[in-house]
């Protein structure tokens, strides 16, 4: 039997936000017949709001919430609208994320492998940072366009409202978990090294140690930034504004 692709949502159609189910046409102070929830939970604007970040450039609120609470952050935050504010929002936390990834490249390829006669000094350094910064930022800013037209794509295919503009809102939002990651490796390169410094003689010999805390650290990281997406997506799906 060839699968019948299920009908996406109009826009103005009206969704239940628990579950989905259609509520055009019911009285506002109803419930919604399939789940039973009130159907002001889903229509009433306090529901969801701009965030911090919109309504007063709150950077370190928004972040802070993205990583902490993400089911609240992306029930709670208006998914239509403006998606500049939230575009600047992604690119801050691409660029730096970028940063961090780049040191922390670095530090553990360019300086685990050349002498110390060899090393190109403060500005080589910079200047080869700067290079893998802006290669890492240009390769996660086509990743996020490729996943915002798989993620449209899909939904669209299994019958979920998520248009482009709502997926890449919500994954500009959802770079802020890009954060903890490169700190994470970052002070894991930077710990290696300072072992290195301190007890070369271990530390050379428990090399394995380091690299496949690193090799856990990239599948975690890759578990986590895949389980956030999830969580911003489902929250979004049955959104109204
Ligand atoms: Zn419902």
């Amino acid at each position: 039997m060839p699968r019948v692709a299920p009908n996406v949502p109009a826009e103005r159609d009206l969704l239940c936000e628990a579950c989905g189910y259609t509520l055009n046409g019911l009285p506002g102070d109803g419930n919604c017949p399939e789940c039973g929830k009130s159907v002001q939970f889903s229509i009433a604007p306090t529901g969801r709001q701009p965030s911090a970040w919109e309504r007063d450039g709150g950077f370190f609120a928004t972040t802070a919430q993205v990583i902490f609470r993400p089911s609240w952050f992306f029930r709670s935050t208006t998914t239509r609208g403006d998606p500049a504010a939230a575009m600047r929002f992604g690119t801050i936390h691409t660029a730096i994320a970028s940063a961090l990834f780049a040191a922390a490249g670095i530090l553990h390829i360019g300086y685990l492998t050349l002498e110390t006669g060899q090393r190109p000094g403060v500005i080589g350094y910079g200047l080869v940072w700067l290079a893998i910064a802006v290669c890492t930022f240009i390769a996660m800013t086509l990743t996020t366009r490729l996943a915002v037209r798989l993620t449209t794509w899909e939904a669209a295919y299994r019958g979920f409202r998520l248009p482009a503009p709502v997926v890449q809102r919500g994954l500009a939002f959802h770079a802020a978990h890009y954060l903890p990651i490169g700190i994470i490796a970052l002070a894991t390169t930077a710990a290696y090294q300072v072992g290195l410094n301190l007890y070369p003689l271990y530390w050379s010999i428990h090399v394995t140690t380091y690299l496949y805390v690193l090799s856990a650290e990239v599948i975690v990281g890759a578990a986590y930034l895949f389980h956030t997406y999830w969580i911003a997506m489902r929250k979004m799906m049955y959104a109204n504004h």
